[in-house]
């Protein structure tokens, strides 16, 4: 993977905002669930803001983060490396609590109890958010 270090960008897609859930809409050959990015930001040659959706194999974007790791080792040396996992540690931190606390608040299940602080729900859920401390 690292000689795609030697093919030029060609129209770029610059991100300001992104975001990623697992997802069951399709899986790898090992079985895992893909992981769907959603990539807010515009084309360079582009107008105005555009979202791209692309769907990944859990797998892949392991290798990618493997890949990216051995560069960085490689460019920049071991001190580097250990400061990006150690903000992926923190990262993943903090999406843990994130995480914990939409669900506590009866908010991750469907669109319309997040939407609503876990008032209303589409997905069939009837306990609502409003006994939450
Ligand atoms: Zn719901």
């Amino acid at each position: 993977m690292t000689h795609f270090k030697m093919i030029k960008p060609g129209d770029l897609f610059v991100t300001h905002n992104t975001g990623l859930q697992i997802t069951e809409e399709a899986h790898c050959a090992h079985g895992q669930a893909a992981v769907m990015l959603l990539l807010f930001g515009r084309f360079r040659s582009g107008q105005g803001a555009e979202r791209l959706d692309a769907l990944l194999p859990r797998c892949v974007l392991a290798e990618m983060v493997g890949s990216l790791h051995a560069q960085i080792l490689r460019d920049e040396g071991a001190a580097s490396l250990q400061r990006f996992q150690d903000e992926v540690a923190t990262y993943a931190e903090q999406s843990a609590a994130a995480l914990e606390q939409l669900h506590r608040q009866h908010r991750d299940c469907c669109e319309a109890g997040f939407r609503t602080n876990g008032a209303e729900h589409t997905c069939g859920r009837t306990d609502t958010g409003a006994d939450r401390e």
